[in-house]
């Protein structure tokens, strides 16, 4: 089996006609050999237009926590839809599920809703200065916070622009962005609690916000080392700075606290995207009732036409009772799933003789392609991931991967989801191994 891509190539020579670029999100270009248009999906797996069968681990960018299409989120939608799309007002539905929020997740006192997490990035970090009187975000390398002005600084820099190991530069990766934007952050290395300790005390009191993803999936899959979120709270209550847990990616899946639950500490202020929604624009802000003082002041605007529209709330209620419904069982489901596949890949590459290393918490995980000569051992920053990882040889990989019929997103990283079972790992598998043969060819 090796899949081609015929009327997927004609769509995309259309859409450059129209669409700018022929694509409507900057990573999508990255989908070789031609970005796919896509007929249907059902549970775990995906058709494109070429009738090509996909496993899907890319699971729309992890907000399809419950598969594709489940037949009762599409119920829910519907039953709205036709009682309303859109009134850009109250409806007894943003209450219901913001008081599911408050039951799952400890210091969700209170809710905001708006369309992506990019916006509430955004809300966030507005917010955070409001409140301290401070101008400062602390972020970490690597770490990806949104597309927005603020949320890129320092996510991926170029390795002739690093700067030093304490003192990373702040560099953006668009232009377009005026440079009083860099000013505003202090960028610290991930999973170095002295090194952080270290960059708060030289910005001791102009900081207003530690932002972070508390596992780092946006660059490799790097879970925090012990005590590293414990340091962010201790921190962030000596310095009267607000702990902003960015749980786009983790939200959910690590079950119904979300990963700050699972590692034991309580953000002030907590992004919530993807899952939440399972795959419809919705995305949340929840935190203490404190750190909500100034919007309900009215001193902080946070507004949106399309804010906690109805047939996104109802999306999202129906996916937040999945997961309480399935309670601790979720995770392990999840975790389970995603070891074994880590493990089955791993040792299909070893016979392969290709340096692949999976590495992550298994509900999510990432697979770096080593570059000759490079050292073993896990991935423990951004700049060891840009040194160690192939990414051409990834890249070709990744499409073998593809035209066997598995999909993995194209920076390297694989979602489970709900809707995957042991029969998906065993056939992912068995396809991913000649996909294995034919990049060892
Ligand atoms: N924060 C994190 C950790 C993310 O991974 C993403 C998207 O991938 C975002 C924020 C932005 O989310 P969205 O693209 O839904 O605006």
């Amino acid at each position: 089996m090796s899949y081609t891509f015929p009327r997927s190539t004609d769509l995309f020579a259309r859409a450059q006609k129209s669409v700018a670029g022929g694509i409507n999100s900057g990573i999508r270009k990255m989908e070789a050999p031609v970005p796919l248009y896509f007929d249907h999906g059902q549970g775990s797996r995906l058709w494109d237009v070429d009738g090509n069968e996909y496993i899907d681990f890319q699971t729309g960018q992890g907000a399809l926590l419950y598969g594709h299409a489940p037949a009762g989120m599409a119920e829910a939608i519907g039953a709205q839809a036709k009682k309303g799309t859109h009134w850009a007002a109250q409806c007894e539905l943003e209450i219901e599920v913001a008081e599911r929020l408050q039951k799952m997740i400890p210091g969700a006192e209170r809710v905001r809703f708006n369309n992506s997490a990019t916006e509430v990035v955004l809300a966030a970090f507005r917010l955070a200065r409001a409140h301290t009187g401070r101008k400062l975000i602390l972020k970490f390398e690597g770490h990806y916070h949104g597309w927005a002005d603020e949320g890129l600084v320092g996510f991926a820099p170029p390795p002739d622009k690093w700067g030093t190991e304490d003192e990373p530069t702040r560099l953006h990766p668009s232009q377009g962005v005026i440079p009083e934007v860099l000013d505003q952050f202090v960028v610290a290395r991930w999973n170095d609690p002295e090194h952080l300790r270290r960059r708060v005390d030289q910005y001791r009191g102009q900081i207003a916000a530690i932002v972070f993803e508390p596992v780092l999936c946006n660059t490799s899959c790097m879970e925090p080392v012990q005590g590293l979120l414990q340091t962010i709270r201790e921190l962030c209550d000596r310095d009267g700075m607000m702990m902003i847990a960015d749980e786009t990616i983790t939200g959910f899946r690590f079950g119904a606290g979300c990963a700050q639950t699972h590692y034991g500490v309580v953000p002030d202020l907590t992004i919530l995207g993807k899952a939440i929604g399972g795959g419809v624009p919705f995305a949340a802000m929840v935190g203490k009732e404190a750190s909500f003082a100034k919007i309900l002041s009215g001193e902080v605007v946070h507004a949106g036409t399309l804010n906690a529209n109805p047939l996104c709330l109802a999306a999202a209620k129906w996916c937040l009772d999945q997961v309480i419904e399935l309670g601790d069982a979720h995770p392990h489901q999840l975790i389970g799933l995603g070891q074994k596949m880590m493990a089955g890949l791993r040792t299909l590459a070893d016979e392969h003789s290709i340096p692949l290393r999976p590495q992550g918490p298994g509900l999510v995980f990432h697979t770096t392609l080593l570059k000759p000569g490079a050292a073993e051992g896990p991935v423990t920053s951004y700049r060891d991931y840009v040194q160690r990882h192939d990414a051409p040889r990834w890249a070709h990989l990744r499409r073998c991967l593809l035209e066997n019929g598995v999909r993995a997103i194209e920076r390297g990283l694989w979602f489970l989801s709900l809707a995957h079972s042991e029969n998906d790992v065993d056939e992912g598998l068995q396809r991913a191994s000649k996909a294995f043969a034919r990049h060892a060819a």
